[in-house]
């Protein structure tokens, strides 16, 4: 049997594993049923693929994707392994090889689709393999609990009895406690090893941005990554089409991508994505259960996301190979009134009283002036103790101010129009902004009508959503978001409570585009010519890609073209020892690379 630590570096050509996978690989090799968890991008492919080069047989893998499955088996294959898949998108020539190489014992690894496995042939042909045990992939969904129940997939625990004793091993990256349960008794996994590895993607850098002007914002993330991939999700179909549309019209490459569009258009836009011709997509939330890339740098939420889950898994996508990345939401308020309402719309009681919690958690967060990285692990149980050191909040502190003399303000405000109206007309009556409405209402009247004609109207806006975050005024969200006074409102009119806030950002002006402070793009940290030749290698990977038709990251990751650029390898040898290399790739790909490192050092010295 092959040592998993000598299948990881001369194969993969990695020098460590991940936390969390030895002990899964472990668990696998001694025939454990196992079940991990473990997050988006947190490497579980290699939790069954080196134990399936490490053992005798073939391993089966279950999964849902047929998408995933061909990139998988492509990424495996330019890697030197021994992989094929089976599902209907095969032709019947193809699947006749592939159950050919399958009995002659050819295969290390077959990705097959629930519907194919329970083909009844099919478990003929199983049975006279060897297999070595069972990988099912997005175990989540066996489980009518999850968030994505599958009824092909509910029947696997019925059909594995056929098999004997195939040991099996579950994945997936969302489960809470009741569904994880459900996994491992839908599957029937007996004595099984289970592993909760934790939730932090240290390499993803968190932003919230208020949204101001969100071309412009979306715009200049954009352009810190010139050439790089990134996702933007919107809520909206239209709204997807416009973002797409007005990237393309600043010379972007970018692609629309939603449940609308026929299958070959999204199957278009999936492939240019992995194959680096379409650098951005827009889409919504239908775009990226099927992406693998391990090379996107950036996801921005165009629109807040309905849950924490969500928002997780979404900007997850980024950075699976372990560079910085980060992740970049815009927080429109009227954004967060319409996600309400459109919860309130729900027939089901019990649902929508879910799905507004799970909103509100979701605004929480963004509201969060501390650590954004805690918040977001608190909320998955996961205490991660101390602030990250790499999101907004930690990078740019936001200053505080004793606000009790504007939250007095605010008060008395809400106070006199008789806790009847909604933010606007309260900021309106604080400006002494005469609107028609006030005319009307005889609201110019008011003891406190431009009490706070010093303050911007965006500026108000924030001071009031702290207050109702902080609990000091309540939202009324059933009755037109009516704002109103609460039980710690009294302290702080009578003057009797302080009130700290954080001062409000200050608008975005429009000359200054692209130089605040907040959007300051990541330093690159390869010097000048480190990156040239960075570059230069990019290039070389995207032809080879091209001549052999996979995508740029199967044939080196960035990782691996970063180091190739800082150590400059001279031999073989050398570049063995880089991050993604193997034996299988330093053959295939080796001599070209190191030539053209030799050769731009060489055109360093003479300049
Ligand atoms: P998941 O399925 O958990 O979302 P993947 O298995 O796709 O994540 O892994 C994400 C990326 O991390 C892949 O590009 C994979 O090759 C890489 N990776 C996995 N394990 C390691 C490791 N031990 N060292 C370096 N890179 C790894
Ligand atoms: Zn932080």
């Amino acid at each position: 049997m092959r040592n998993p630590n000598d299948v990881l570096r001369q194969t993969f050509g990695y020098p460590e594993f991940r936390p969390g996978q030895e002990d899964v690989i472990q668990a696998v090799l001694n025939r454990r049923d196992t079940l991990v968890i473990m997050p988006t991008g947190g490497g579980k492919s290699m939790c069954y693929q080196v134990p399936a080069l490490c053992l005798n047989g073939t391993t089966l893998v279950v999964s849902p994707l047929i998408a995933l499955m061909k990139d998988q088996v492509d990424a495996l294959v330019a890697t030197g392994v021994q992989a094929a898949y089976y599902n209907s998108s095969l032709g019947e020539r193809e699947a006749r090889s592939t159950l050919a190489s399958l009995r002659n014992g050819e295969l290390d690894l077959l990705y097959v689709s629930p519907e194919r496995l329970q083909h009844p042939g099919f478990l003929e042909h199983l049975r006279a393999v060897q297999l070595s045990f069972l990988a099912v992939d997005e175990a989540h969904c066996v489980s009518s609990w999850g968030h994505d129940f599958r009824p092909d997939y509910a029947r696997l625990g019925e059909w594995r009895a056929e098999l004997g004793d195939l040991p099996v091993l579950a994945l997936t990256a969302t489960a809470d406690t009741t569904t994880r349960a459900d996994i491992l008794q839908q599957l029937r996994l007996t004595d099984p090893a289970v592993f909760v590895t934790g939730f932090d993607r240290p390499n993803i850098t968190y932003h919230v941005m208020e949204k101001q002007d969100p071309a412009a914002q979306l715009a200049e993330i954009v352009e810190r990554h010139p050439e790089e991939s990134g996702i933007v999700y919107a809520l909206s179909r239209k709204r997807v089409e416009q973002v797409a549309e007005r990237l393309q019209k600043q010379g972007i490459e970018a692609a629309a991508y939603h449940a609308g569009l026929s299958d070959s258009v999204r199957q278009s836009v999936h492939e240019g994505f992995v194959h680096d011709r379409i650098h951005v997509v827009v889409a919504t939330v239908a775009f990226g259960m099927g992406i693998d890339k391990p090379d996107i740098r950036y996801v921005v939420h165009y629109d807040i996301p309905k849950n924490i889950e969500g928002y997780y898994q979404e900007t997850g996508r980024a950075g699976r190979d372990g560079l910085p990345s980060e992740a970049v939401l815009l927080l429109g308020y009227q954004d967060v009134i319409t996600a309400r309402s459109l919860v309130e719309q729900g027939s089901d009681p019990e649902q929508r009283r879910i799905e507004l919690s799970k909103l509100n958690a979701m605004v929480a967060f963004c509201e969060a002036t501390s650590c954004r990285r805690q918040v977001l692990l608190r909320y998955f149980g996961d205490d991660s103790g101390k602030p990250c050191g790499n999101c907004d909040r930690c990078l740019f502190p936001p200053e505080t101010f004793d606000g009790t003399e504007e939250a007095q303000k605010i008060l008395s405000c809400i106070y006199r129009v008789g806790q009847r109206f909604g933010a606007g007309h309260v900021i309106d009556v604080l400006r002494g902004n005469s609107t028609a409405r006030a005319e009307r209402l005889g609201h110019t009247g008011l003891s406190t009508w431009g009490i706070g004609a010093d303050r911007s109207a965006h500026e108000w806006g924030s001071l009031i959503r702290q207050l109702i975050h902080l609990g000091y005024i309540q939202q009324d969200l059933a009755n037109y978001a009516v704002l109103k006074l609460t039980g710690e409102s009294r302290p702080v009119l009578q003057g009797i409570e302080r009130v700290e806030l954080v001062k409000p950002p200050p608008p975005r002006s429009r000359k200054k585009k692209g130089k605040s402070k907040r959007a300051a793009p990541a330093p690159s940290d390869l010097n000048p010519k480190d990156q040239e030749l960075f570059t230069l290698l990019r290039s070389i990977r995207l032809q080879l890609s091209k001549q052999e038709s996979i995508p740029p990251y199967m044939v080196f990751g960035d990782k691996t073209l970063r180091e190739l650029a800082v150590h400059k390898p001279r031999s073989p040898q050398d570049m063995l020892a880089l991050h993604g290399v193997g034996q299988s790739k330093l053959e295939k790909y080796g001599s070209l690379f190191l030539e053209t490192v030799a050769t731009f050092g060489e055109s360093g010295k003479t300049e």
